[in-house]
């Protein structure tokens, strides 16, 4: 299989690359401590156009292949999760749903403002009762006259006390068993919803994760996406164009880790040479190394058969399971290089080390990776 990029998509992956690696990561530091982007910074990458590259051209977007948002994802995964979490559920699962089965009045009342950034989008599916059972949710959605009213409690919604949009999952009949689920555009001035508590995570700090509460909160009928009912293959859909990215992000972190590593192994001393020098180090290395080339073989490779209309789930899931599963081992390998240093809580490697630990979490957990894909094989 080739892992062919247009020139403007490799140019635009080396202009993201310079952009993270000179003007996001000096910032990383105060953006972890403060879990806040300053504005300047999000208006540098919408200069860049990188809120539009999920989003068709006819809107204002650039419509990148699979690959070349998965190459810009894996740029931005270079300075870690608490910028690119910005760029992440709005360009991945925040957009998603609009883009692939929206009607044209819902595409041009609202992909213009996202393909600039002005309006941000978020997902939301995860709930108090319902994480990894995504069949599970109670958001109840229900239909008066031309309106409907949602009821129920979405929690750890990446930038969903920012957002300008929130594809929200809710039940619309309660008879029809777990599967049955509908997609609604709600913006934060519909009457009856409410940004509740902010939580204050561990890493990938910077787009805070919010509580959203629906309380007979009142959504135009011409605001559901899609046929009512039909929304959990739509969800399905929208996990599957978000997973490859948790895998490019995990891989850009890794390579960054590598770099870090490779420096410090060269240039910190101890019994009389530099640590790069001692075979143990040179195994950790080449472990990193060996183990973040296949990540990024399974993501491109993932990337690639959406590209040629083949997506596999099973591929996706090994991608993200493997990529982020390898950034664990990558970050904790590059923490071990630099001792106590490392540990140090303004050493970047730490930072990293935090922000990691969620790729394993969210957009399904390994363990819902793993069933993915053994449910796969027993299906033959
Ligand atoms: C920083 C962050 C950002 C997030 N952003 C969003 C967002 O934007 N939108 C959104 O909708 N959600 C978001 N989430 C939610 C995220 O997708 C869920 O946390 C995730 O799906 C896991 O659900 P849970 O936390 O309820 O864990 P649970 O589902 O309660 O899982 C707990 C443990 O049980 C395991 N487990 C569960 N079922 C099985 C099984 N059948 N077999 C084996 N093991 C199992 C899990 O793997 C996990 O280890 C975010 C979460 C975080 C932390």
């Amino acid at each position: 299989m080739n892992f062919t990029l247009s020139p403007e998509e490799e140019t635009l992956a080396l202009t993201v690359k310079t952009f993270v690696d000179t003007r996001v990561e000096p910032q990383m530091r105060d953006i972890d401590k403060n879990n806040h982007i300053p504005d300047a910074l999000l208006a540098e990458a919408a200069g860049l156009g990188l809120f539009g590259i999920s989003i068709p051209e006819r809107y204002g977007g650039s419509n990148l292949s699979r690959l070349g948002r998965v190459l810009v994802h894996q740029m931005l995964g270079r300075s870690g999760f608490g910028f690119a979490g910005a760029l992440a559920s709005h360009t991945g699962i925040g957009s998603d749903a609009l883009v692939a089965i929206g009607n044209e009045d819902q595409k041009s009342r609202y992909l213009p403002g996202m393909a600039t950034g002005a309006l941000r989008a978020a997902f939301a599916l995860t709930e108090p009762g319902a994480g990894s059972d995504a069949g599970g949710i109670a958001t109840f959605a229900e239909k008066r006259g031309s309106r409907y009213y949602l009821n129920g409690v979405k929690h750890f919604i990446s930038g969903g006390a920012s957002a300008g949009l929130i594809s929200v999952v809710a039940r619309t009949n309660r008879d029809r068993g777990a599967r049955e689920m509908s997609v609604f555009l709600v913006e934060p001035s519909f009457p009856g919803f409410r940004v509740g508590s902010l939580y204050e995570t561990m890493g990938s700090r910077g787009h805070p994760v919010a509580e959203l509460l629906f309380e007979e909160c009142e959504v135009p009928e011409e605001n559901r996406l899609g046929e009512e009912g039909k929304g959990w293959l739509q969800t399905t859909r929208t996990l599957m164009e978000g997973r490859p990215l948790v895998a490019a992000r995990s891989l850009g972190a890794c390579d960054r880790l590598i770099e870090i590593s490779i420096d410090y192994a060269r240039t910190r001393k101890q019994f009389g040479k530099a640590i790069g020098e001692f075979q143990g180090i040179q195994f950790l290395l080449a472990d990193m190394a060996t183990r973040t080339e296949a990540a990024r073989w399974l993501t491109y490779h993932a990337a690639t058969l959406a590209d040629e209309g083949r997506a596999s789930p099973q591929a996706v899931s090994m991608a993200k399971l493997f990529a982020s599963e390898t950034l664990a081992f990558v970050a904790d390998a590059a923490l071990q290089i630099q001792g106590g240093t490392g540990y140090i809580a303004d050493n970047p490697v730490s930072r990293f080390y935090r922000d990691a630990r969620v790729t394993r979490i969210y957009e399904g957990t390994s363990e819902i990776q793993k069933l993915i894909i053994g449910r796969a094989m027993m299906r033959g």
